[in-house]
């Protein structure tokens, strides 16, 4: 009888999916083309994602046009050594990218940060840092100001450490990391300016644990990465607590001069 009972539950679900999906079938987070399951993009829009893949700075992930050696580093990172470990970024920002993450900040949350999510643990996934380790695991957003945050709702960053979170299963920490100045955008301003205005404006939590942070690694989540000044500062601030390892992990990475193929959108 249980059986028949468990088996008939299980039909109606499906069946219910189904009427579901007949009447609000999945549309593509970008276009809203029909695709096959919720949460997703179209084949054509993910055409149009530039995905970062080798041959890439091995500490900051910035695209070569040439082939290079294993763990060869961009100019950049070999004039001033990044504060963080290594940097990771799934897509080169702009065109459909730049779609998903203004989609994020505006609230319009589940394909966007689903697509981004599913991208951002595969770069995880494929860097090989899940293997065989051995360390506290913390998944940590880049904070945003209480000002802010009151002004917006969410945080993007932390919808994002949330998901990548829940799917690597590591510890989600959103409050480890504060912001304790509210910074003006850094939208318009160049890498100097940048770095003045993020400078000291992150804190370890006071109310942390510092012995369990000391020795951890810490997977510091952002949506975009411009020219790392906010992350840098976050990793040198987490550093300052004995966090042993920091590995940023954005969804999309500025790239100058970067060509997109016409959008269709
Ligand atoms: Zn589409
Ligand atoms: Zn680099």
């Amino acid at each position: 009888m249980r059986n028949l009972i468990q088996t008939f539950q299980t039909i109606s679900k499906d069946f219910l999916v189904m009427v579901v999906d007949y009447l609000l079938p999945p549309r593509c987070g970008l276009c809203s083309q029909k695709v096959m399951t919720a949460g997703n993009i179209c084949g054509a829009c993910f055409q149009q994602l530039s995905m970062i893949s080798k041959p890439c700075c091995y500490s900051c992930s910035l695209p070569f046009d040439v082939p290079t050696p294993e763990r060869s580093s961009c100019g950049q990172c070999l004039q001033t050594q990044p504060e963080y470990d290594r940097a990771f970024s799934a897509v080169v920002y702009g065109g459909a990218a730049k779609r998903l993450v203004l989609q994020l900040k505006h609230g319009q949350q589940y394909a966007a940060s689903s697509v981004m999510i599913k991208q951002m643990v595969s770069v995880v996934l494929s860097s090989g840092l899940c293997l065989q380790c051995h360390e506290t695991t913390f998944v940590v957003p880049v904070p945003l100001h209480w000002s802010r945050l009151a002004k917006r709702k969410f945080n993007q960053s932390a919808l994002l450490a949330q998901g990548i979170a829940k799917a690597l299963k590591y510890h989600y920490r959103p409050a480890l990391l504060q912001r304790k100045k509210a910074t003006q955008s850094q939208g318009g301003l160049g890498k100097e300016d940048r770095n003045k205005n993020v400078r000291g404006a992150f804190t370890v939590n006071k109310n942390w644990s510092f012995d369990s942070v000391a020795n951890a690694r810490v997977f510091l989540i952002d949506d975009v990465y411009t020219t790392g000044a906010t992350v840098q500062e976050c990793a040198r601030e987490l550093k300052k607590y004995g966090v042993k390892k920091v590995y940023v992990v954005t969804y999309a990475r500025v790239v100058k001069g970067w060509m997109f193929s016409e959008l269709s959108f």
